[in-house]
């Protein structure tokens, strides 16, 4: 794994043993050696990861924490703090200004490698989540999840607690009562398959148990979907580095070293909450927007720009598989007389109407997108141009038949439609496959409307037969 790591600290020789550590490791090292330094640096280099010492003159590492983490920019590159004073307040003023987590000087390698590669896993799926934000913030959803992170921890969170030792458990249970709903597991090697389904928040499990190996515990919760990306926190006993080592090479997100302090292990697991529930604020965006960016919102079906992309793989899979795929284009009658008449909310009550009957008679596999205005098409895999035809005639008798309710005293209105229908051939490009359907809806309308014509075969120009 490589990264950028920026190494911050007033004194040059604490800066150069980092430096020369983490180079070993073939990480990339930037460093700064004051606050307002850091700064300026991490703006403009935007690090994968952040060493921070406390104590500086001037500007203090916990000032510089906050800063970090106040803009939106930068809210999501991990902080370690770094620091001379093994002091449980110290650790907690540093979480409580917004540090992911701390490093001890002086520095274990063994402590720096397995803190610097977790964080940079988590700010790695961050940065992709981000990512794809980033390519709809024009759309509008731009501040909500940056602004998520700095929120209180949250109080109804569902928490696991796996241990044998159930005394304990309950009084881990009673501290984290502030944050949510506990539950306890006694062990088992089955723990994970239980956890499956039941949506926890965090999992916290004990490396000390007798009868359950808790690696394999958390190995088997990295394995399932449904439990993969919960934060993962073990209690681990003094002195058993080798173990620890191998809990955050799977993926587990923190530690804590018996016996825990009280006040510690409370402001760890909320930076677990705040982060799972960052993660699942930028999950959730990026499916609404999925859902905006390719769905009509009118209608519900598809939009012309999904369908496009998705013509292109699905006509060179039926070419591949030597399948037929078939093509509606379907245009209503008259359309822009019901807007006219009737008003365009009228006009918005007709697509809808139809898209319903387009979407009750179509199977799985095809796929219904509004192309224009009034136009919608259907793509068909493995349908050869016989059964479309039919497919296409049901559809055209049923909205023939449906009596379209717009909200008039009159009563509802009658509304016709023009199918075009065109199959692949071993050529046809989706460009060309487009255009052969809407021909033949064309000359469905100019010879009277309200039918279906199928596009006749193309005649390669210059084929002799
Ligand atoms: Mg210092």
């Amino acid at each position: 794994m490589t990264a950028r790591v920026l190494v911050v600290d007033d004194v040059p020789p604490n800066v150069k043993l980092l430096e020369a550590k983490l180079n070993s490791e073939y990480f990339d090292v930037q460093t700064a050696y004051n606050g307002p330094e850091a700064l300026e640096l991490i703006s403009r280099e935007h690090p994968d990861i952040i060493l921070l010492d406390v104590m500086m003159p001037g500007m203090n590492g916990f000032e510089v924490c906050r800063r970090i983490k106040s803009n939106p920019a930068t809210v999501h590159i991990p902080v370690v703090m770094v620091t001379a004073l093994d002091q449980p307040s110290d650790r907690i003023a540093g979480l409580e200004a917004g540090a992911d987590d701390f490093l001890t000087k002086p520095v274990q390698d063994f402590a720096l490698f397995a803190r610097v590669k977790s964080l940079i896993r988590l700010k790695y799926m961050l940065d992709e989540l981000r990512n794809r934000e980033a390519t709809t913030t024009n759309m509008g959803w731009d501040e909500s999840a940056a602004n998520d992170y700095n929120k209180e921890a949250p109080n109804d969170a569902k928490i696991l607690i796996v241990d044998e030792q159930e005394h304990i458990a309950d009084r881990i249970a009673r501290v984290l009562d502030v944050v949510g709903d506990v539950t306890l597991m006694i062990g088992g090697e089955d723990v994970a398959d239980r956890a499956r389904e039941k949506n926890y928040d965090l999992i916290i499990v004990s490396l000390t148990m007798r009868d359950t190996d808790g690696l394999r515990v958390c190995s088997r919760i990295r394995s399932f979907d449904e439990t993969r990306n919960i934060p993962i926190l073990v209690m681990v006993s003094e002195g058993t580095d080798k173990q620890l080592l191998r809990a955050l090479d799977m993926g587990v997100n923190d530690y804590v070293v018996r016996p825990v302090d009280k006040n510690e292990f409370l402001v760890r697991v909320k930076t677990q909450l705040k982060r799972k529930r960052y993660a699942d604020k930028l999950w959730e965006n990026f499916h609404t927007s999925m859902h905006l960016a390719t769905t009509d919102a009118v209608t519900g079906l598809y939009n012309r720009h999904y369908l496009t992309n998705h013509l292109d793989t699905q006509l060179a899979a039926a070419m591949r598989y030597d399948k037929i795929l078939s093509l509606m284009m379907m245009d209503i009658d008259h359309f822009k007389n019901v807007n006219d008449t009737y008003g365009h909310a009228a006009g918005d009550k007709v697509l809808k109407a139809f898209s319903m009957i387009i979407a009750k008679n179509i199977r799985g596999i095809d796929l219904a997108a509004r192309y224009g205005g009034e136009e919608f098409v259907v793509m068909m895999p493995d349908t050869p141009m016989d059964w479309a035809r039919s497919i296409a005639e049901r559809l055209r008798k049923q909205v023939e038949q449906h009596p379209f309710d717009v909200g008039l005293d009159a009563g509802p209105i009658n509304i016709t439609v023009s199918i075009g229908v065109a199959a692949s051939t071993d050529q046809a490009m989706p460009a060309e496959l487009l255009e052969y359907a809407d021909k033949a809806m064309y000359s469905a309308k100019s010879t009277g409307r309200n039918k279906v014509i199928v596009a006749e075969e193309p005649v390669l120009e210059g084929s002799s037969s």
